[in-house]
């Protein structure tokens, strides 16, 4: 897969403030607030910054934790993880795999069948209706 590298400041230049912050500082939205949690219509998610086609509605459930989760990926390919020791805990990055965007955490909480709950920033993502 072709990589994207930007600066910060060209990532300025075509973000917002909120998607500057989460995507390329490892900020995370306040939960309850993103335009996805409660979006139920069909088709699949990109990455705000790259396009990337990261998830789709058919494996988006209500976690009731307040962020979209999904149980599943659209490609692993599309997706990379890492750990993540911040904030005294021990978590699993999920990062764009083409442009290194954070996304979200992912947990191994979720439903069958992957019982896997990728936890993600609406503002990591663009929704785009089928
Ligand atoms: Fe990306």
């Amino acid at each position: 897969m072709e990589k994207i590298n930007k600066t910060d400041k060209e990532w300025r230049e075509i973000l917002s403030e909120e998607e500057f912050i989460v995507t390329r500082k490892k900020g995370t939205e306040r939960a309850f607030t993103g335009k996805y949690y409660k979006n139920e219509e069909t088709g699949k998610y990109l990455c705000i910054c790259c396009g990337k086609e990261l998830f789709s509605s058919e494996h988006k459930f209500d976690s009731g934790s307040g962020w979209p989760s999904f149980f599943l990926p659209v490609n692993e390919e599309n997706i990379k993880t890492e750990t993540d020791l911040s904030h005294f805990m021990r978590r699993t990055e999920v990062n764009c795999a083409k442009c290194g965007a954070h996304l979200g955490h992912v947990f191994d909480d979720g439903p069958k069948p992957t019982g896997k709950r990728y936890c993600i920033n609406s503002v990591s993502l663009k929704f785009e209706k089928k």
